[in-house]
């Protein structure tokens, strides 16, 4: 937060800080496990973001992904880890 508060101090001279807000962000690799029986998990939880950029490309296609096989297993009456895993593999 420092170095972007010298940074916009240096460019922008008179400009005021309205609000600022941090947190942070997965950083390794997506995780291995994403499913168990009858569960099934997206997003910054199983690690589906990019340090560099964020993500959201990744997160939107983990969603995607998640949403079309938790359908699936549905319709089929199969939500074992077994048949979830194919979200894994997407
Ligand atoms: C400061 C900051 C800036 C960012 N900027 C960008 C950006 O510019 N572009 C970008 O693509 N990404 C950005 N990100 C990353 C992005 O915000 C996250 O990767 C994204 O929001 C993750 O979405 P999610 O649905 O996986 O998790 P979350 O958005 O964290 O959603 C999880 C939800 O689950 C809820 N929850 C937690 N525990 C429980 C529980 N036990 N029971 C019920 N509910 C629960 C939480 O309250 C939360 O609402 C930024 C992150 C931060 C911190």
């Amino acid at each position: 937060m420092q170095y972007l508060n010298r940074f916009v101090a240096a460019r922008f001279p008179g400009a005021s800080t309205l609000a600022q807000v941090a947190g942070g962000i997965p950083v390794t690799n997506v995780l291995p496990a994403m499913v168990a029986d009858g569960f099934l998990v997206a997003g910054d939880a199983v690690h589906q973001s990019d340090p560099l950029t964020a993500g959201h490309h990744q997160r939107q296609h983990g969603g995607l992904f998640a949403a079309q096989v938790a359908i699936r297993a549905i319709r089929q009456g199969d939500t074992s880890a077994c048949f979830l895993r194919r979200y894994e593999q997407m």
